[in-house]
Order: structure tokens, then C-alpha cells, then sequence
């Protein structure tokens, strides 16, 4: 495709950032993964940070540090990547989803205080929910919260879309209404190390043991140790934890990265803000953005309104010029691996509706204005 949907921006900056680790003592646990963690955690407004591979570790340690075990239940958005849901099952937990509602694409808290409601009366409330900033616009996270309190639920926000957004001027990640908050680096997201993710969070408990989790269930704090005067090798496995340690090399690239994260948001709204003006008069449904939401616009989503030709011939032309555009999300619960644990189609109906339909179109800061009027012209001429 000769225009992606969504690419990473590499400076000189980051470039020379990345040579100098390569060239110093450190290739992984140095100082830059601390430095990267800094910065993220000052940004969002966090106290802690605990930087990963991946996002997808990120959430299966979240879940752990959150108890998430056999017999547990933990809800996400079925408009989501599968890792959303993946992560409470390699803890041995059950899934379920909540459908989203119709104009933001977000768990709809309507359905889900429903559902709450059904769950406590059968005994079956989950112990965790994982709502997703779908797009890079936050969830009602305020409603949640205090649903959340109400039944005595966990929190984790899957927000590997919106890095950089705020909701109510509060940034994405200061987890006021969450215990725990995740952010992913892959190169199609907001700010990338390559692979790479993070969990933070403001209760120093949760902190540690997210980062014995990270390596190996492995501590070397003298306060921690069980055996004391064993000599300066000494370490104690404590937990059974995994390698999901991000290395320096990507760690400086994140660090260089999040320095232009604030001009970023604005020029991702700024291109939305365009697309929005060109598409208005095409049958398109376009983003909605609540009024108290700043989008990081990770995604630009069109949905297919009534026009003579379906989605997939839209998607399908679209390619064939070279426009790299995407879908985003074929519902959890409909691949095959869920299918096996017993879901199936109509059971989260908004999610369907809304995937029938959906394209995503190329979103990232280095789209050059030649390929945004080609992508809107081609859309015209497609949909006319
Ligand atoms: C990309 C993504 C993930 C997984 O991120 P990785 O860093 O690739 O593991 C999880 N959840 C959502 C919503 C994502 O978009």
C-alpha cells in the first residue's frame, strides 16, 4: 500500500537517541527504560510506571497483580484487539463482553450497568473490567468509576489508542477511576518504541508487583529479601513472574518520542478536523468526539451509511488505489477461538452493526496533504 493507515514518525532525534544507547554499557536494564517510565508517568499524570514489551504483557500482568485467577470473570469491549480480552484468560479467568454503544464505540455504561445489575443478582459480577479508549477517545470513565464502586470491581483501562488524550481535562492515564492504566507502543499507535507497552498506576503496592511480575517474580530490595546476609549477588525469586522487560534501545526511542506527543494529539485532531470537513457531505457516518473528550485519534473510523455500494466494496476499491485502509474490529467474540468457548453471532449486536460497516482511513502525522485530498477524492468518487 502506498499509504498506510497508521505509521510511525522517526526523527534525527530519535535516531541519534537509539545509536547513543547502542553505543553506552547498557542494551537493557540501564537507565533509559527508568527515563521512559518517568516520562510517561509525568505526562499522564501517574505516580507509577512499569514499562513492558508489549502491551499485551502489560494487561496479562495487570491482571495478575490484580488477582485475576480460575474461577474469576473479567468484562471488556468486544470492539476491541483480542489482547483486550486474551490477557484474563492466560491468568485462567473467564471473559465476557459488554456491547458498545452505538456513537462512540466505547462499552456502552447503559448496557453495562444493566449487566451489573443481572450479574449481582445471579451471583456473577466480574472482578475485573477492561474498558477500551477505542479510537483514542476515553471511555465515561467517571460512570464507570462509580459503577465500578457500587459492585466492588477492578479497573484496568486498556488505553494503548489514547496516549495524549484527556476526558474532562484530565489525562488518559492519571487512573482516577482505575487501579491500573495501560498504553501500547506499537508502531501504528500514538508513540512507539517498536514493540513495547506500559502499565502505570498510583497505588505503590500494585507498582511492585507489576515490576516483580515484569522479571521473573524476582526482587533485590534488601528491605524485601526473606534471607538477608547471603552477599551483593544475591536475589530472591518471590513470585513466579515472566521476561516482559523492555530493552534500552527501545526505551530511548520512547523517550525521544514522547517529547513530541504534545504536538502530536493536536495535529491527529487537526487532520480528523479536516477529514470531517471534506467527508460531511459523502454517506458516511463520521467520528463523534463527546464534547468533554479530547480524542488522541489514534483511529479515524468511517462507518458506510446509505450509500449504493457495501463496505467491502468501498474497502476493496480503496486498496486497490493504495490506500492502506483497515477495519477496526472484527468483535472479539465472533473469532473462531471464542466461538469455541461458546460465543456467537447477535450476542453483542452493537459491535456487529458497527463492524459491518467500519473503515478505518489513514490517520498518522506524516500523511502528506497530496495523499489526504487523493484518500478523500478517491472516497467521492467511490461512494458516488
Ligand atoms: C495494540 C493494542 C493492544 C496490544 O498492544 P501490543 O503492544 O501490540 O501488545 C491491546 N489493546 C488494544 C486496544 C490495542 O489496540
Amino acid at each position: 500500500m502506498r499509504i498506510s493507515y497508521g505509521r510511525q514518525s522517526i526523527s534525527d532525534a530519535d535516531v541519534d537517541a537509539v545509536v547513543r544507547v547502542l553505543r553506552s554499557d547498557f542494551l537493557t536494564q540501564g537507565p533509559a527504560v527508568p527515563a521512559f517510565e518517568a516520562a510517561v508517568a509525568s505526562t499522564v499524570g501517574a505516580r507509577h510506571a512499569v514499562a513492558c514489551n508489549s502491551a499485551t504483557s502489560a494487561l496479562h500482568i495487570a491482571c495478575l497483580a490484580l488477582d485475576v485467577g480460575p474461577g474469576d470473570r473479567v468484562w471488556t469491549s468486544p470492539n476491541s484487539f483480542v489482547a483486550s480480552a486474551n490477557c484474563a484468560r492466560y491468568c485462567g479467568a473467564e471473559v465476557d463482553f459488554v456491547d458498545i454503544d452505538p456513537l462512540t464505540y466505547n462499552i456502552s455504561t447503559e448496557i453495562l450497568s444493566a449487566k451489573l445489575e443481572q450479574a449481582d443478582r445471579d451471583g456473577r459480577l466480574p472482578k475485573v473490567l477492561i474498558p477500551v479508549h477505542f479510537a483514542g477517545q476515553s471511555c465515561d470513565m467517571a460512570e464507570i468509576g462509580r459503577l465500578a464502586a457500587q459492585y466492588g470491581i477492578r479497573i484496568i483501562e486498556d488505553a494503548s489508542h489514547a496516549i495524549g488524550g484527556t476526558c474532562r481535562d484530565k489525562a488518559v492515564g492519571g487512573c482516577a477511576y482505575s487501579d491500573i492504566v495501560v498504553f501500547s507502543f506499537h508502531p501504528v499507535k500514538i508513540v512507539t518504541t517498536a514493540e513495547g507497552g506500559m502499565a502505570v498506576t498510583n497505588d505503590p503496592d500494585l507498582a511492585r508487583r507489576l515490576t516483580d511480575l515484569r522479571s521473573h517474580g524476582i526482587t533485590r530490595d534488601p528491605a524485601r529479601l526473606q534471607r538477608s546476609d547471603e552477599g551483593a549477588w544475591y536475589y530472591e525469586q518471590q513470585s513466579l513472574g515472566f521476561n516482559y522487560r523492555l530493552t534500552d534501545i527501545q526505551a530511548a526511542l520512547g523517550v525521544s518520542q514522547m517529547e513530541r506527543l504534545a504536538q502530536w494529539v493536536p495535529a491527529r485532531n487537526a487532520l480528523a478536523a479536516r477529514y470531517d470537513a471534506a467527508l460531511g457531505h459523502l454517506p458516511l457516518r463520521l467520528p463523534h468526539v463527546a464534547t468533554d473528550v479530547l480524542s488522541a485519534f489514534h483511529l479515524y473510523v468511517v462507518q458506510i451509511g446509505d450509500a449504493k455500494v457495501d463496505r467491502r466494496t468501498v474497502f476493496d476499491a480503496l486498496r486497490q488505489r493504495g490506500i492502506g485502509v483497515n477495519v477496526h474490529y472484527i468483535p472479539i467474540h465472533l473469532q473462531p477461538d471464542y466461538a469455541a468457548l461458546g460465543f456467537a453471532p447477535g450476542q453483542f449486536p452493537n459491535a456487529e452493526a458497527y463492524y459491518a460497516r467500519a473503515i478505518s482511513l489513514p490517520m498518522h502525522v506524516e500523511l502528506s496533504d497530496d495523499d489526504f485530498e487523493f484518500v478523500v477524492q478517491s472516497l467521492e468518487e467511490i461512494l458516488r
